[in-house]
């Protein structure tokens, strides 16, 4: 099984600190219309978030799955089945196994469904996706400008991109 695996956060709806409300959530412009081709090609698709609003109790995990289930069936409305979600919620100070930029979660993903990690993709708006990604055996990533800084120069992001809807021309 192939994967593009999605950051959720900056790549699949607009930025905004420690989100949980359905109002706040808007979705990136195209963000479906590029899933729904993910989907044409073979790909599924599987969200990997890291949510340390939840421990930090700005929050609470029944929070983070209401706007979960929302956002899923936005996608299926859409033609979109997104696979599975994966979710951190911890905070860098727990030193988990999950928090990107380790691979925990891509890896849980990998032994859950059986995934060939060299056909899979990642689409994150930080370094740490990318980092995550790369230790997790996903050489094909992509890094989109969501407003975080980063560092073009020195990203070993291997395309980068002003959003996820232009990733249709990357992933063919
Ligand atoms: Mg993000
Ligand atoms: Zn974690």
């Amino acid at each position: 099984m192939r994967i593009v695996f999605l950051d959720r956060d900056g790549v699949i709806n607009q930025e905004k600190n420690y989100l949980y409300k359905i109002e706040d959530f808007i979705f990136i412009d195209g963000v479906f219309d590029a899933c729904r081709q993910f989907q044409e090609l073979g790909f599924k698709i599987i969200i990997v978030t890291n949510q340390s609003g939840i421990a930090r109790g700005y929050y609470n995990a029944d929070d983070f799955d209401k706007l979960n289930i929302w956002v899923l069936a936005q996608f299926k409305q859409q033609g979109v089945d997104i696979l599975d979600v994966f979710y951190c919620p911890h905070t860098p100070e727990d030193d988990c196994e999950c928090r990107k930029p380790k691979p925990g979660m891509l890896l849980s993903a990998q032994k859950k469904h059986n995934i060939a990690m060299q056909n899979s993709w990642m689409i994150g708006d930080k370094e740490n996706d990318i980092s995550a990604a790369n230790k997790a055996g996903i050489k094909n990533t992509i890094l989109v400008r969501s407003g975080h800084k980063i560092n073009e120069k020195k990203s070993k992001a291997q395309f980068i991109l002003n959003s996820i809807s232009q990733s249709k021309t990357i992933i063919l």
